[in-house]
């Protein structure tokens, strides 16, 4: 009997367990819902992911079926039109995703059949890792050497390519046309790989040769030192557990450390497992309400802060590198987060909103949980007190201006801005805001 596996963010034929499920009974189907929120993406993002979609049904011999609705209909449109009793996909964890598989699991027992859900895009599930006494870590720390003594299993084979049914007439968005869209639009960074066989490889390269230096040199934007693994997770054309399956035989620093990065995203996507309210909510609150700005002015101070216009070099350049590439330096991340928040005193899910809408590598828990440590209001975040200086930032990260000169041309001319604000004055403020929204607490 035909199993259908429904593609959700596991874009990959190796060590993808649900799919292996769905092909234990021999050929299987394939389908793709292209939902409406996919337009609330930047056009860049879009492209990536018809790419994404592209390659993998070429993998699947032309079988992947990409079909416009709702997930439900479109899971059960295919699962009719397969005459698919089961159908298997990864689990979700997120807010969105969690409602989303309810839906689909509602709509295929109305009429018969079953989702099964196997596997999810983490090497332990959001959830599982726990304190002696059953309740989650709110610690990254502990959360780390407990996640590291849980364990994981090894990596799943690899499916068979050949053993897809097509499901021809259910398809409906042209690949073609929405991959090349964003080429036009948008020139594409040459880190934005979207061919499973090929980030596997550049991940085997970085793993075998820089991943060495990672623990001295990551935190530096303007040497190319980290894995831009990060999209190739979020779309799961790689699974984490195939990262950490190659580091097991390491014993360099860099390797340790690289690992402990993955388990970033595996605290974060626990976090917001525990605590779904975390999507838009602060868990611990910084400012009062009312404390933050608003108007006319702090409009203008977004929006030079979206186009890299604050007079802060190490600020515009992470900023016009997001909005050239869809990708920024983790250390810059930081930096203009702070900025933002500590700085310009504006909300940090302003931000997160337009970190979404620009980042190729988007996704939610990864997203809102660091802005949410940044912001000093998350889980285990950084103290709200302790805000970057961008200048010396700059200077510690960038020692000899590589990065900002790379991305702000103008940077050494008369058009080059004046400072926004004064950093010292703004911190000093927001310090005297935080103590008294604490005092009054
Ligand atoms: C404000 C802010 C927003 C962010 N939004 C996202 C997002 O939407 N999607 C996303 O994948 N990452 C996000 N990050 C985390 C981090 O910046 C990126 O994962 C990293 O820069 C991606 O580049 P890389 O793959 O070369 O990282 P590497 O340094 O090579 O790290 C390897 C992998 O470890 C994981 N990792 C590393 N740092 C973190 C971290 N701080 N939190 C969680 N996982 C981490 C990522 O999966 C990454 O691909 C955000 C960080 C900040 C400060």
């Amino acid at each position: 009997m035909t199993h259908l596996w429904w593609a959700r963010r596991d874009l990959r034929l190796d060590d993808n367990p649900a799919l292996l499920e769905a092909q234990s009974d021999g050929p299987a189907a394939a389908v793709f819902a292209w939902t409406e929120a996919v337009h609330l993406w930047s056009g860049r993002r879009r492209a990536h992911l018809a790419r994404s979609l592209w390659s993998l049904r070429d993998d699947t011999g032309g079988a992947l079926a990409v079909a416009r609705g709702r997930a439900a209909e479109v899971v059960l449109a295919a699962a009719q039109e397969a005459d698919a009793r089961v159908v298997w996909a990864a689990k979700e964890f997120s807010p969105a995703g969690v409602a989303e598989q309810q839906a689909v699991s509602e709509a295929l027992e109305g009429d018969g059949r079953e989702l099964r859900l196997h596997g999810s895009p983490y090497a332990v599930a959001p959830g599982r890792v726990l304190k002696s006494d059953g309740t989650p870590y709110r610690v990254y720390t502990p959360f780390l050497d407990a996640w590291r003594g849980h364990g994981w299993r090894a990596p799943a084979e690899r499916a068979d390519p050949d053993a897809f049914v097509s499901l021809g007439s259910l398809d409906d968005v042209d690949l073609d046309q929405r991959a090349a869209h964003g080429d036009s639009e948008d020139p594409i960074d040459p880190h934005h790989e979207f061919r499973e066989e090929r980030l596997r490889a550049a991940l085997e390269d970085f793993i075998d040769g820089d991943v060495a230096g990672y623990a001295q040199d990551r935190d530096r934007p303007d040497l190319d030192a980290t894995s831009h693994l990060s999209s190739a997770l979020a779309f799961g054309q790689v699974h984490p557990r195939t990262v950490l399956a190659m580091l097991a035989p390491l014993r360099s620093d860099g390797s340790r450390v690289f690992q402990a990065e993955l388990a970033w995203r595996e605290f974060h996507a626990d976090t917001l497992w525990h605590e779904p309210q975390a999507r838009r909510e602060s868990l611990t609150p910084v400012l009062a309400e009312d404390d933050w700005e608003t108007g006319r002015d702090a409009d203008d101070a977004f929006v030079a802060w979206r186009d890299g216009r604050t007079g802060f070099p190490l600020v515009d350049a992470g900023m016009r590198q997001l909005a050239q590439t869809g990708w920024m330096h983790n250390r810059v991340r930081m930096v203009v987060a702070s900025f933002l928040i500590k700085d310009l005193r504006l909300p940090w899910q302003r931000g997160a909103d337009h970190f979404r809408r620009a980042l190729v590598d988007y996704d939610h828990a990864q997203n809102q949980l660091n802005w949410q440590w940044v912001a000093g209001t998350g889980r285990d975040a950084a103290p709200f007190f302790r805000i970057f200086n961008p200048q010396s930032q700059l200077e510690r990260f960038d020692p000899d201006r590589r990065y900002v000169q790379r991305w702000i041309p103008e940077l050494d001319t008369p058009e080059y801005p004046e400072p926004l604000v004064d950093h010292r004055e703004e911190r000093e403020t927001t310090l005297r805001l935080h103590k008294r929204a604490k005092a009054r607490r």
